[in-house]
């Protein structure tokens, strides 16, 4: 373990390999249930979020694209007009819709088209049935993580004022509804609360923020809404992130601190699941043990999952880089990881490339745009982003979690028999 001022941290910029901030309408749209997210856009952006989603033909998708057409690129139609009559069309027609995100990308923002305007405009149109809200997914100086800080943040100034400043626990970043439920009953066990989960499983049911209120974030990429609670009178506390047990552990340890319950409950509520987690984990540490890491940034979740890997599975850490390097929400992680490790903020992908080829790591884990070449160079890889589109947060997905990382390893071998 090291203390955080001494560790390293090589900062590069140039070329980035990462997708763009709309990928996050797919775990946000199934979250929030009665939330439509239009992303108004081009083609390029409908095809990337439709094929990340892998849309399913029988549903009715609560997402879609707004395509701005070369009249409107060129400035020679009025795009708010259009705008209005898409959002007219589709709210007739979808009576579900409760909260409606205008997805700003980049062809709107080169085009510098007000979508925040166009959201408050829409809003009087359309309240009190439908809330417009905008936020950017736009790719320009974004990471995709990103985009679901952005909207989290677009909701933050709507939260209701708590009635009062006793004390409750907000859980901040989405999580799939079983690992809500788990924490929710550790929550109750523990006597914590009462317990908020923002974002709610329905947009308009916002949980109330005062004084009172006690930020525990579950994901480690929303800075710009961590900022924007605590603006609104929150405390944000210091954790580690729940991923394997010892995070799990620790972060459900800094809300019992905070709301005074003691250390032999923690230890008496949180054992039965730590144990049983410990022997999912047990099973594929084999695989990982001694093994050597080397993390593209790309999820900003590299550092949390970084630790995990080391701490509780034994793997030797080569590079871990992160797309951004947030003291305020990563300090309590940075001082779990072992000394002298390597940390890299932002990228110069060519220069990285070059650092992963010499050190020949045994696993890779980056973006989809790197894995298939280096899977052709002999290296073995993990795509960064299932860790979003997985429930992999919480002691009952602990398993899961190193599996996901075992399995590249395991199929390599298997190959080579
Ligand atoms: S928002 Fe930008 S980076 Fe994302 S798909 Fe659209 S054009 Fe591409």
């Amino acid at each position: 373990m090291s203390t955080v001022l001494e560790l390293p941290v090589l900062r590069e910029r140039g070329q980035r390999e990462v997708f763009c901030g709309l990928t996050g309408i797919v775990w946000l749209h199934r979250k929030m249930q009665d939330a439509f997210f239009l992303v108004v856009g081009s083609r390029t952006c409908a095809h990337l979020v439709q094929s990340a989603a892998g849309v399913m033909i029988f549903a009715e998708p609560r997402f879609a694209t707004a395509i701005l057409g070369e009249r409107d690129l060129a400035g020679l139609a009025d795009a708010n007009d259009e705008l209005d009559r898409v959002v007219g069309q589709l709210l007739a027609r979808r009576p579900d819709i409760a909260t409606l995100f205008l997805v700003g990308s980049c062809p709107s923002e080169v085009i510098k088209l007000d979508l925040g305007r166009a959201a408050e405009r829409l809003s009087e149109t359309h309240m009190p049935r439908v809330q417009v809200l905008n936020y950017s997914g736009s790719g320009i100086e974004t990471t995709f993580t990103q985009g679901e800080d952005a909207c989290l943040n677009s909701l933050v100034p709507h939260l209701p004022a708590a009635a009062d400043d006793t004390p409750s626990l907000l859980v901040v970043g989405t999580l799939a509804d079983v690992v809500e439920d788990q924490f929710r009953r550790l929550f109750d066990e523990l006597g914590v609360g009462p317990v908020h989960f923002f974002p709610p499983r329905r947009a308009r049911d916002l949980p109330p923020i005062g004084r009172g209120t006690r930020v525990l974030l579950a994901q480690p990429f929303l800075s710009d809404t961590a900022r924007s609670l605590v603006a609104r009178g929150a405390t944000l506390l210091a954790s580690p992130y729940p991923l394997g047990v010892q995070g799990t552990t620790a972060w459900l340890g800094a809300a019992a601190t905070a709301f005074g319950v003691s250390a032999d409950t923690l230890e008496r509520v949180t054992a039965p699941s730590a144990r049983r987690a410990n022997t999912a984990l047990a099973r594929y540490r084999p695989w990982l043990e001694g093994r050597r890491l080397f993390l593209f940034p790309d999820s900003q979740l590299e550092i949390p999952i970084a630790r995990f890997l080391h701490e509780e599975c034994g793997m030797t850490l080569v590079e871990v880089g992160t797309p951004y390097l947030d003291r305020l929400l990563m300090d309590a992680e940075l001082a779990r990881l072992p000394e002298g490790v390597q940390l890299s903020e932002g990228q110069d992908v060519d220069r990285q490339l070059d650092r992963c080829r010499e050190a020949q790591p045994d696993l890779t884990v980056c973006g989809l745009g790197l894995a298939n070449p280096l899977e052709a160079e002999g290296l073995r890889t993990k795509w960064s982003i299932e860790l979003v589109f997985s429930p992999v947060q919480g002691y009952e997905q602990a398993g899961d979690l190193a599996e996901l990382f075992a399995r590249p390893l395991d199929r390599a071998q298997r190959l080579a028999v």
